[in-house]
């Protein structure tokens, strides 16, 4: 392989001053002063009362909802990610996703909101007990790393208000959100990018957070929330699963590494770099031809294979295939999200996923613009032969989540 675009998460280079924090990491067992500057640094951007420090942000979405979620609860969201989903789903409540269907090239400048009419619906359909929690995902993950307004997040929070109901961020891409919010939304042209943070903050009551995102680390997270009582029931499931409440699941070092980090991705220098890089890459390939969903998101650029690909039939998967042959034509490796992703039924039937996409996820700091210029050369050479990629058959998958293990073999006609 020579340039892995298989995801963001974890997979970025720290700063020189993240590794002198990993050097200072004290390792006490409890109350380490890497803890109080790991509270420190997330309560001066989400100043909620409590910080509950996990090893990942699925570990934190387990615990919360572990504690909250249940048979006959649903959980509304703009767009769930597939292990907030899953988290979810395994306490026997439902996940529902409320971001409006869009078509790929529609440019919007906030594609990530959530759509407060679908959410009066289900409140008024479900009726506000059944309930826990309402979630917003910022920016939109699963929906082409789109962000969120603060404009959407207001109104969310005045229907919450009106039903008594917590809301809580899913807030792994805050800073990119925060970016896309300065430079977007009629206002906030002048905002410092923390003051943006503490007013999104601001609209919740709690967060789950995974730091290797906009934390800029290779591991961790954290839950943080207002409510004393809940933060307890939390915690007390934390020491169950993570560890002692001044450390989760991570080492002394790596909450040095994150507060370190935190200081970092607020720089509007990083977010200007960040965000126009992965533009970068989208702007050209669109001024190829090469149909990519629009506007370019924050922290990837997503091919349509479906377009691309219009010969292989989405139970083909076209999104794998297409792939595939970025990695054989060039060592360059991305992420289906599309049929073999989605398509699964839970009887064990398939249906074609709402889209097609192959992701292509920039890792933090690590790639040069002629890394990527090579990406945009090998991405126009498959795509200018577009016409010979064949489809693919499964041959071995297991029963659930399936695009994390299953096997492939080419389809000969
Ligand atoms: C990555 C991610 C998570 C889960 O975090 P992990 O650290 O991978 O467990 C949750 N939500 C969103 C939006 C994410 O991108």
């Amino acid at each position: 392989m020579i340039i892995d675009l298989l995801t963001d998460s974890g997979t970025g280079a720290m700063s020189r001053d993240q590794w002198a924090g990993i050097q200072r990491g004290d390792e006490s067992y409890a109350g380490s002063p890497s803890w109080f500057r790991f509270r420190d640094a997330v309560q001066k951007l989400f100043p909620f009362r409590h910080v509950i420090p996990t090893h990942q942000g699925r570990a934190a979405e387990k615990i919360l909802f572990s504690v909250i979620a249940g048979p006959g609860k649903v959980v509304p969201n703009n767009s769930h990610f597939d292990t907030t989903r899953a988290n979810v789903e395994v306490t026997g409540a439902e996940a529902i996703d409320l971001t409006p269907p869009r078509k790929p090239g529609e440019l919007l400048p906030f594609k990530g909101d959530l759509d407060v009419d679908a959410l009066e619906r289900v409140i008024s359909e479900r009726g506000a007990e059944s309930i826990p929690v309402v979630f917003m995902t910022i920016t939109n993950n699963s929906n082409g790393g789109q962000p969120v307004s603060l404009a959407n997040l207001r109104a969310v929070r005045e229907i919450c208000d009106r039903h008594g109901l917590p809301l809580f961020l899913d807030a792994c891409r805050f800073a990119e959100n925060a970016w896309f919010i300065r430079t977007r939304e009629p206002g906030y042209e002048s905002t410092p990018i923390p003051d943006i943070v503490r007013e999104m903050a601001a609209l919740a009551d709690g967060m789950t957070m995974s730091a290797k995102k906009d934390g800029l680390a290779n591991i961790g997270g954290w839950l943080a929330l207002n409510d004393d009582g809940l933060a307890e029931r939390c915690r007390e499931v934390l020491i169950l699963t993570e560890g002692f409440p001044t450390y989760g699941g991570l080492a002394g070092r790596d909450l040095e590494a994150i507060a370190q980090g935190l200081e970092e991705v607020v720089d509007e220098d990083y977010l200007r770099y960040r965000i126009r890089s992965t533009a970068y890459l989208g702007e050209a390939l669109v001024a190829s031809g090469v149909p990519v969903l629009q506007p370019i998101g924050g922290h990837a650029v997503y091919l349509d294979a479906r377009a691309l690909l219009p010969h292989i039939p989405p139970l083909e998967y076209p999104g794998q295939s297409l792939a595939c042959a970025l990695y054989v034509e060039g060592g360059i490796r991305g992420c289906e999200i599309g049929t073999v992703m989605f398509g699964q039924r839970p009887d064990g039937t398939e249906a074609p996923g709402p889209m097609d996409l192959v992701r292509l996820a920039i890792p933090r700091r690590t790639y040069t613009q002629s890394h990527i210029d090579y990406v945009i050369e090998v991405v126009r050479s498959v795509a200018e032969r577009a016409a010979d990629l064949r489809g693919l058959r499964i041959v071995d998958a297991p029963r659930s989540l399936r695009h994390f293990t299953a096997r492939f073999a080419p389809l000969s006609s």
